[in-house]
């Protein structure tokens, strides 16, 4: 994006909009508007500033970490940019909403937010400020909570379906939004951050964070030695551990495998912290410990970091990534007293290949899944969706009157699409060593127009083709460079509009342009009257 001017660095995370990117993003923005207006969705613009006392009212002022960037006005009172405005909107909701006649409403916004990523990182993709269309619900009880998100699901199928992406909704874990149940809107793609499991029957799929992992006692064992719980020096609560680090709970994800013999200890923490070796090694009162590299953790989104010792690397490299996951799955095992087991080695009791059998093998499991062994691929978390339940509603004390007059809490819903990131990621999903493959939904223009020489008949024609098409409303960037043929091509080619229409000299002397298909290369003479047709 930067190669082909879409967009500049200002500063880590933060970008300038060229002229190219910005129209792509105003397409993709069409698209989202369409789309959640006929979902009954409203379109309004909050703040950017948000002051600390509502986001105290949730306890978000303490809880959000560093990733909530914080200032102070003039009259030293304090203030965030919003990352996210579930705090915002509901206190518009409980000043301006009495009644159960009012409602169910539904709120969006696409605006810029801000949120101070530990680690910004390829370009649009992970941004410090970054544009979201962000959406809030409403109802009166939870069938029209639920009937709003699945309302909200149905248009984001449709939005990224429209933006010509190959995605997939995934079961998702709910994150620093909190609520109850989510899903994900994953785009795939190799360099994606995040790791998906999924059955090839397409009835199971889930951000691996989420993905349900039995803990091996619970499981068909008879492959596996019994596994008990073990008491060692090195063990501590997670109260300690937390307490020690100076972290949030939730930011643990793991904090030690035992395996017997040598010892491997691991303690995982994502999100914003002050985790350091020295603090890790005295917590667990080892002398050597090595830091897992987070490229070795891609499961694992909010900037994961991991510290294993004493075994160290080796271990890990040799159980894998996915190890690294399962223990992440193993939040709720193994940070619970007694739960930390003797000799749990990967390969042995626990592969990718037994996701499925142990979540089958899981009791009372209301939606059994068919045996066969989940699949793994790379996406980008382009959207989310939340029931957030009651959660804000209580904190903040938004209520409205239902039909026999008592007081009720709202119950909410909150729907987020990085648009920015949407268009980043529809880059990385079609490109080649040549540039940019847009497809024609949100591509910056339809036709890249290109005359071969500034001859009096080339640019007339040129002129003629560029009018006729703008009439037509095909979008067409026209290269009126004074440059050589392999310059505009290989411009042409990274800028990645879809079609090309080549002005020659030679073709020209034959009464015909050359019109070429950015996605396949493949190329067709046309008579210049006809082009206007073929394109629309
Ligand atoms: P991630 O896991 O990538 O950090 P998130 O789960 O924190 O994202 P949400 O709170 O679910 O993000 O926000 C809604 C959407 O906003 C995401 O699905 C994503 O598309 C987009 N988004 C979040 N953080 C960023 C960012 N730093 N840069 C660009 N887009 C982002
Ligand atoms: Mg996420
Ligand atoms: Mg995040
Ligand atoms: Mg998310």
């Amino acid at each position: 994006m930067l190669r082909a001017g879409l967009i500049r660095k200002v500063a880590a995370g933060i970008y300038t909009y060229l002229p190219l990117g910005l129209r792509v993003l105003r397409k993709i923005e069409r698209i989202v508007r369409e789309e959640m207006n006929r979902a009954g969705a409203q379109e309004l613009l909050m703040p950017v500033a948000s002051p600390a006392e509502l986001w105290r009212e949730t306890g978000r002022w303490d809880f959000y970490g560093k990733e909530l960037l914080r200032f102070k006005d003039r009259h030293e009172r304090d203030f965030c940019l919003g990352p996210t405005h579930e705090e915002v909107i509901t206190d518009l909701f409980r000043r301006e909403v009495r009644s159960y006649r009012q409602m169910p409403l539904n709120f969006y916004q696409i605006q810029t937010k801000f949120r101070d990523e530990i680690r910004p990182r390829f370009g649009l993709m992970r941004g410090r400020e970054f544009i979201m269309k962000d959406a809030y619900s409403f109802d009166r009880d939870e069938a029209g909570a639920r009937l709003n998100y699945q309302k909200m699901y149905d248009a984001y199928n449709r939005i990224f379906t429209r933006c010509g992406l190959t995605f997939r909704p995934v079961e998702a874990d709910t994150g620093l939004i909190g609520g109850t149940s989510s899903h994900e809107f994953m785009v795939l793609a190799e360099t994606g951050e995040e790791t998906i499991v999924y059955s090839e029957d397409g009835t199971y799929a889930a951000n691996v964070e989420r993905a349900e992992v039995l803990p091996p006692d619970t499981a068909d064992t008879s492959a596996q030695r019994p596994l008990a719980p073990v008491s060692t020096p090195n063990r501590r609560t997670v109260e300690e551990v937390t307490a020690f680090l100076k972290i949030e709970p939730r930011q643990l994800v793991k904090t030690l495998l035992y395996s017997s013999g040598k010892e491997t200890v691991a303690v995982l923490v994502r999100g914003d912290h002050d985790v350091n070796e020295i603090k890790v090694k005295r917590l667990l009162g080892v002398p050597e410990i090595e830091l897992l590299k987070p490229e070795l953790v891609p499961g694992l989104t909010g900037a994961p970091v991991g510290f294993v010792g004493p075994v160290g690397l080796k271990q890990v490299r040799i159980i894998g990534d996915w190890a690294v996951k399962a223990m992440a799955n193993f939040v709720v095992g193994a940070n619970q007293a007694d739960t930390h087991f003797v000799d749990a080695n990967w390969e042995r009791d626990f592969k990718v290949d037994q996701f499925a059998d142990l979540r089958n093998a899981r009791a009372g499991d209301s939606s059994p899944r068919k045996d066969g062994t989940l699949k793994t691929a790379k996406g980008i978390e382009v959207g989310h969706v939340f029931m957030l339940g009651t959660k804000y509603s209580q904190a903040m004390k938004a209520t409205f009157l239902d039909a026999q007059g008592q007081e009720q809490l709202a119950v909410m819903g909150c729907y987020g699409i990085g648009v920015s990131r949407t268009a980043a990621a529809s880059v990385e999903q079609n490109h080649d060593a040549k540039g940019i493959k847009w497809p024609v939904p949100i591509a910056p223009f339809h036709v890249t127009l290109l005359p071969l020489s500034q001859s009096q008949p080339v640019t007339q024609l040129a002129e003629t083709l560029y009018r006729a098409m703008q009439e037509a409303g095909i979008e067409v960037l026209w290269d009126d460079r004074d440059e050589r043929a392999g310059v505009k091509f290989n411009d042409a080619d990274l800028i990645g509009a879809p079609y090309h229409l080549v002005i020659g000299e030679k073709g020209l002397a034959q009464g015909q342009v050359e019109l070429k298909l950015r996605h396949t290369g493949e190329t067709q003479k046309v008579a210049p009257d006809q082009v206007v047709a073929l394109l629309s």
